[in-house]
């Protein structure tokens, strides 16, 4: 393994999800549904196989009939106009279009400021493209990032603010005011800025506003989404990537030799998907909002001290309360202590002591499950 790598190795959703295989555990960790996305899409992606439409290699920036939806659907909930041929580019996954962006974007030695606890493909991607990850704490309880302390880290070499609202793992959402500063920042300085909007259809406290809507920013932003879980299809790879199109056309150059191209069938699908009324929408936030709240009752009945989220499908929690400190150790423990699977967020961040005792748990998972698992959590204490 090459330095750049170095501590990366495995994934800490593959390695508390395969703890819960294993052990049999309730895995509230890696966030994928347990039910899986509307049938009517999955029909479209059976239709598109069988009648053999992109089972060969589809078009590199992805079929024009998807990247028309994105175009569409960009408009339709935050008028924003996007040009479908020159300014979308279909990725396998917002996985995928993080690394394009950070492999195309960045010099080695460019600094990349991004808030922490960060998704942990931020951290490997930047290291892969040689630059440096510069973390913006956002601590507990609110997670709000401190935008004096944003303005400070800017320096000379910095080249990127790479942001993620919705934001996983603490379910914070960026505010219109704090959106404006970032944005005025981002200009003064003449930054790109990179946003991870994977989340942008799961906000229950106040809404979702893309940063690329704001003055100035459209010609230095780069969007990503996913179908993953807007739809509740994770294991498809849907994502796209959304910029004027000198970016788009960068990251382009990039993916190209990353996959070259994204599966075919599953593009028909997610274009119908796009397409759904606003019903499905509206009843897929409301459903995980009573989850979010299910959830969040059966850990603080358990015990938990429970932040909140605004958005995403996590619950950032601290296990101070039962004495403990240490999240990795007592994940480590937890399938074996009560049948249950989460995330430690302390790997989440830079400073091994920053979040040292926050714990992530999911909750898009059958109502039946959320409540066997808090139940299993309550013989904790
Ligand atoms: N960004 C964030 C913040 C995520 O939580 C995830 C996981 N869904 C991804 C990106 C990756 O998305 P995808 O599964 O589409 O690659
Ligand atoms: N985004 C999901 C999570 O945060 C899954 C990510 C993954 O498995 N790479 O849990």
């Amino acid at each position: 393994l090459n330095r750049r790598l170095d501590g990366l190795g495995t994934t800490i959703f593959a390695e508390m999800s395969a703890l819960a295989t294993a052990t049999g555990a309730i895995n509230l960790g890696q966030g994928f549904p347990d039910t899986d996305g509307p049938e009517s899409v999955r029909e479209a992606a059976v239709r598109a196989l069988r009648d053999g439409r992109g089972n060969q290699y589809p078009p590199g920036p992805g079929i024009p009939e998807l990247r028309q939806a994105i175009a569409d659907h960009q408009r339709r909930f935050y008028d924003l106009s996007l040009d479908p041929d020159t300014e979308v580019l279909v990725t396998a996954g917002a996985t995928e279009a993080i690394a394009a962006a950070m492999l195309a974007l960045l010099e080695p030695g460019d600094e990349v400021i991004a808030f922490e606890p960060f998704y942990d493909s931020y951290a490997a991607c930047i290291a892969m493209a040689g630059a440096k990850r510069v973390p913006l704490t956002l601590r507990a309880p609110s997670f709000r990032p401190d935008l004096d302390e944003l303005r400070a880290k800017i320096t000379p070499r910095t080249r990127l603010l790479l942001l993620n609202t919705p934001h996983n793992p603490t379910g914070m959402v960026l505010t219109a005011e704090e959106q404006s500063a970032i944005a005025a920042l981002a200009v003064e300085h003449d930054l790109l800025v990179v946003t991870d909007e994977v989340y942008e259809h799961l906000v229950y406290e106040g809404t979702h506003r893309p940063i690329a809507a704001l003055p100035g920013m459209r010609e230095r932003t780069v969007s990503i989404s996913s179908a993953g879980k807007t739809f509740s299809f994770t294991g498809w790879k849907v994502g796209w990537v959304m910029a004027d199109s000198p970016l788009v056309s960068a990251v382009r150059t990039a993916k190209q030799y990353l996959t070259y191209v994204s599966a075919g069938p599953f593009q028909y699908a997610i274009a119908e998907a796009l397409r759904l009324p606003d019903a499905y929408f509206d009843s897929f936030r409301a459903d995980l909002r009573r989850k979010r709240d299910l959830l969040g009752d059966g850990l603080r009945a358990a015990g938990f001290e429970v932040y909140q989220p605004q958005g995403t499908y996590f619950i950032t929690t601290d296990i101070t309360p039962f004495g403990e400190k240490d999240a990795y150790a007592f994940c480590r423990a937890l399938p074996e202590r009560c049948g249950v699977v989460a995330i430690p967020n302390s790997v989440f961040y830079d400073d091994p002591d920053a979040g040292r005792s926050q714990v992530r748990f999911t909750f898009c998972k059958r109502d039946d499950v959320l409540d066997e698992a808090a139940g299993r959590l309550r013989h904790l204490a």
